[in-house]
């Protein structure tokens, strides 16, 4: 019986490793936050630059939390980051309060390199899930905190205000300067997007480029473009490889707003950094891209307009988050896996899985 046994799983190892798909050696996830169908529907009709044509692989992702059918950006990320669903307004914590182990984490134990890049702050619920765990979003100050011994090797973004004590502008009330201890620990710190586009420094790099949020995509002086391909430039320098985060963190802002204007130059805007990752997903061959969100927001519809894209008219059913389905997009190596109708977290699961066959999940 035991032979048998044993023949058996030789087999299908055989049959694995035969007929094992390339693995990426680098992983980029982009989160649209609140981005729904209709969001990419406006973007695809009103922009030249949209990129979801370049894509094969597509799915959907369910959004629930583990305690509600609308969930929140919060839950949301710690979702895409660990596996995991939980409740509302945790960040990457089950809901006893117990750290969960996120994908970056494992990267950056396999020696690869870690960044992220958003137009929040970066202490943030979205980019929070990815490298700090807190039982309540709200608490910015320890998710900063957090991120000091992180190591990541890339942070830009905004939100200086929790980095910096009152009495050097910012509003942490423990006298802390984590600037000048991220500093200590081997960063470059950059506060002008026009001296981090022009750098060659081949430190980590922190870039806190606004005091809180960024201003608005039509008010910003550079791109997400640029910050992406920033990025891009200093974590491809690993040669274990790299995973790599990026938001568009505004779009659920304007979308909250029910802003058409805004919410589409947020769209375009996110859409540059996409095109930088598909460009260097096509050039290095070894990289997958996963463009997703968290949730949508809004309940945006494209209810009027010309063929052509122009005129577009976007209705909303109102000012919050809904439960669609909200898109998924893959390209490159394990693109794939990425196809049909999955949970947020199993998303999630299968990117543990490219990064580690052998990760297996403690249930
Ligand atoms: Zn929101």
């Amino acid at each position: 019986m035991i032979i048998l046994r044993t023949a058996v799983y030789f087999f299908l190892t055989a049959i694995l490793l035969a007929g094992e798909n390339p693995r990426p050696k680098n992983i980029i996830i982009l989160i649209g936050d609140g981005m729904g169908v209709d969001a990419v529907t406006a973007t695809v009709l009103t922009h030249s630059n949209s990129p979801y044509k370049r894509f094969r692989s597509i799915g959907f992702s369910l959004t629930s939390s583990a305690n509600n059918l609308i969930t929140e950006s919060a839950a949301g990320a710690t979702a895409l980051a660990t596996g995991y669903k939980t409740k509302s307004y945790m960040v990457s914590v089950d809901s006893l309060s117990q750290p969960l182990y996120t994908f970056f984490e494992l990267a950056m134990d396999k020696s690869k390199a870690a960044g992220i890049v958003v137009t929040s702050s970066v202490s943030h619920a979205t980019p929070g899930a990815f490298y700090a765990h807190v039982n309540d979003r709200k608490n910015e100050y320890e998710i900063a905190l957090q991120l000091v011994s992180k190591n990541l090797d890339v942070v830009i973004g905004g939100g200086r205000e929790y980095f910096l004590p009152e009495n050097l502008g910012g509003s942490r009330k423990d006298n802390r300067d984590l600037i000048s201890e991220m500093k200590n620990h081997g960063y470059k710190y950059f506060e002008f997007a026009d001296e981090l586009l022009s750098s060659n420094s081949d430190e980590k790099i922190l870039a806190l480029l606004s005091f809180n949020g960024f201003p608005s995509a039509d008010e910003r002086i550079f791109s997400l473009a640029e910050l992406t391909q920033k990025a891009i430039d200093k974590l491809s320098t690993d040669d274990d490889g790299f995973v790599l985060m990026i938001e568009g963190s505004q779009i659920d802002w304007f979308a909250h707003d029910n802003n058409t204007e805004k919410l589409l130059t947020e769209l375009e805007d996110f859409n540059s950094a996409i095109n930088t990752c598909l460009d260097f997903a096509e050039s290095s061959g070894n990289t997958l891209v996963i463009v997703t969100a968290d949730h949508e927001t809004g309940g945006v519809a494209v209810t009027s307009g010309n063929k052509d894209g122009s005129n577009l008219v976007l209705c909303y059913t109102g000012r919050g988050h809904t439960a669609a389905m909200v898109p998924v997009f893959a390209f490159g190596p394990g693109e794939e896996n990425f196809k049909g109708i999955m949970e947020n977290f199993n998303l999630s699961r299968i990117i543990f899985q490219l990064i580690d066959p052998a990760y297996t999940f403690p249930e």
